[in-house]
């Protein structure tokens, strides 16, 4: 399985699939559908049944049930085709270091850089495993073509050896999950699941089943705008002056992504544009839990309340809007999801590892709309960045994952 799992992969991240959150489009860059036409092929070839690649570019495809059992409940195993937009995804030259022995990486594109124990803790648990980094100037991809990859093995997997018995299963790649649109435009009736898991998660046995809620706040200041010459005597009011004032005011000691970690939640000035007239900041807002996330709003309003007071003739206007909920709020009322993963990690000789993602995933956007979705394993590691790495060992424990995930299923029926 090891070494076509490896083709599967070493392929699939040569395909250029950054997405791209300027672009209005659905996939938003046309590298996407480019890797959907090739997987689409290759199920084809495994043998997989209705084979739909959507024009939204969402693709899906079935392995048909192999146990008779009645009421065996359809699983849904998810995995995205785009990369990170935060660093280049061009002519990716994947490597691949047999038999990694310890000790430091280097990297023949940009000799700068060094992966190491320093950098990767985990890489001390990658001793004689096969490692596949990028070159040195673009990331990897293994977020989330090593999700791509597993989930091909184990159409194979399953489709070679009907013998393994599980019910229906349902496989979907979506594009933009990086720019958080993943499951936008999916139909949820045509993948037509009663339980879903994504392929998306960091090293082996971490099962995922909490994360952030998240809110996005846009604040726009309009100012008044004068020669600025004669700024004083016409009354110039800037919006840049402004929107630096509301920034500084934030809480940064207690409340920033720098100044936080595990379950602290945060608000984070993204994006700043425009000029006098008039000045636009983003912001997301993130906590685990609701009470949390509505302080978090309340912050951000206070503050264009105190501009508004300091500076009456600024128009200053506050929008907020919910982006996603922590999963955790559904999974909670129904742990079967979970418990299915958590035996499947054991079967593997593994202790599930709980952890709690500080950011979202297609499967808050899931869980939230009916459809139970915890994040499982791949083995990524460093994800977004040039010193990314996955070991091909990991990518085959979490195609094991989810054979053993697809039987579970079968045998503890609700
Ligand atoms: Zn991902």
């Amino acid at each position: 399985m090891a070494a076509k799992l490896l083709d599967r992969f070493l392929r699939y991240v040569q395909v250029e699939t950054q997405s791209d959150d300027r672009s209005p489009n659905c996939p938003s860059t046309p590298g996407q559908l480019n890797l959907q036409r090739m997987l689409k092929s290759e199920l084809e070839q495994l043998g997989a049944a209705d084979v739909i690649l959507t024009p939204e570019g969402y693709l899906m495809a079935t392995i048909p049930a192999t146990s008779k059992r009645q009421g065996i409940p359809t699983v849904a195993f998810f995995a995205h085709v785009d990369t990170a937009p935060d660093f280049s995804g061009r002519n990716v030259k994947p490597i691949v270091h047999r038999n990694y022995q310890g000790g430091p990486i280097r990297f023949p594109d940009d000799p700068r850089l060094v992966l190491d124990a320093k950098s990767a803790p985990d890489l001390l648990h990658a001793k004689g495993k096969d490692l596949v980094t990028a070159s040195g100037t673009t990331l990897l991809g293994a977020d989330d073509k090593a999700g791509v990859a597993i989930l091909v093995t184990l159409a194979d997997t399953l489709l070679r050896n009907p013998k393994l018995k599980h019910g229906k299963i349902r496989l979907c790649f979506t594009p933009d999950e990086e720019i958080g649109r993943g499951v936008d435009r999916l139909n949820l009736q045509q993948l037509n699941a009663d339980v879903a898991y994504t392929l998306d998660g960091g090293p082996p046995g971490e099962i995922c089943w909490e994360t952030f809620s998240a809110d996005a706040a846009e604040v726009t200041i309009e100012g008044v705008s004068t020669h600025p010459g004669e700024a004083r005597s016409k009354g110039m009011v800037s919006a840049i002056q402004l929107a630096a004032k509301l920034i500084n005011s934030l809480p940064r000691e207690q409340c920033a992504p720098e100044s936080t970690s595990d379950r602290e939640g945060f608000i984070h000035p993204t994006r700043i544009e425009g000029g006098v007239e008039r000045s636009v900041i983003k912001m997301i807002l993130r906590d685990f839990e609701l009470d949390g996330l509505a302080a978090k709003r309340k912050i951000v309003q206070r503050l264009c309340e105190g501009l508004r007071a300091a500076e009456p003739r600024a128009r200053i206007r506050c929008q907020i809007r919910k982006q996603y909920r922590n999963m955790a709020y559904w999974l909670r009322q129904n742990m079967q999801p979970v418990d299915h993963a958590r035996s499947a990690v054991r079967s593997l000789g593994l202790e599930p590892i709980d952890r709690a993602i500080r950011g979202g995933t297609d499967g808050s956007r899931l869980t939230e709309k009916g459809l139970p979705c915890p994040n499982l394993f791949t083995g990524m590691h460093n994800i977004h960045g040039p010193l990314e790495w996955v070991a091909v060992q990991d990518m085959e424990l979490a195609v094991k994952q989810c054979v053993a995930l697809a039987h579970s299923w079968v045998t503890k029926l609700r």
